[in-house]
């Protein structure tokens, strides 16, 4: 398989050419072409099988087919457990998504608020979040989340673990009911279980 199989958009197959990266890894082949699909997905991946690119290629992929910019309105949103997690799932949305016109930030806590609010008053198509500074932003109304299409839970386990679980309810309940929703977690505990039950409908699944 190679990521031109694999029905991504020419400009994210010029940039995954520049990282030097040839083949898919197992769970991008898998992931990559059910996600452009449209359905939810439920995949269980460690770090370091790739699945980052797993979902950001994807997600660039669907966004770039409608480009529609708007001032902090996104239509992705990727929640992560820490703000290491969530930087690096922008930088990978940059590296990928250099040559198409989508514009992605990042929000985590711990740092000043008003220079994520000033960046919110400018267009953005991909977010990258931290549950808690979120719910800060939402509460604030400095951000809009009814036009989100498409969320993705990366690390599910390790949110839960670090007790993200009713951030996660009350972002849930800010989104629009009809979307396109993937969880991503290393492991598969009750809890995670009963999180895929209300969040997934009818997804494909992935393990690698
Ligand atoms: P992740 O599991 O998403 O944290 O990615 C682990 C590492 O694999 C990262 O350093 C990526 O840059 C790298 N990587 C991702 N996809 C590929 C690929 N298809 N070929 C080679 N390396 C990759």
């Amino acid at each position: 398989t190679t990521f031109a199989d694999l029905g991504l958009a020419e400009p994210l197959l010029r940039a995954v050419a520049d990282t030097g990266y040839t083949t898919p890894t197992p769970i991008q082949a898998q992931a990559i072409p059910q996600v452009i699909q449209g359905g939810d997905l439920l995949a269980a991946a460690q770090t370091g099988t790739g699945k980052t690119a797993g979902f950001t290629l994807p997600l660039l992929h669907l966004l770039s087919a409608q480009p529609v910019k708007r001032a902090g309105r996104p239509r992705a949103l990727v929640l992560t457990p820490t703000r290491e997690l969530a930087a690096q799932v922008e930088e990978s949305v940059r590296t990928y998504g250099k040559y198409l016109p989508l514009k992605s930030m990042v929000m985590f806590g711990g740092v000043g608020i008003n220079p994520q609010i000033a960046a919110l008053r400018k267009p953005v198509d991909i977010l990258v979040a931290t549950p808690g500074r979120l719910l800060d932003h939402a509460g604030q109304k400095t951000i809009d989340l009814s036009g989100v299409d498409i969320l993705v839970l990366d690390e599910a386990d390790r949110m839960l673990d670090m007790g993200f679980i009713h951030d996660i309810k009350k972002v849930l309940a800010l989104l629009p009911a009809k979307r396109q929703n993937l969880l991503f977690s290393a492991t598969f505990s009750d809890d995670i279980k009963a999180l895929a039950d209300k969040l997934l409908d009818n997804p494909g699944l992935v393990e690698v």
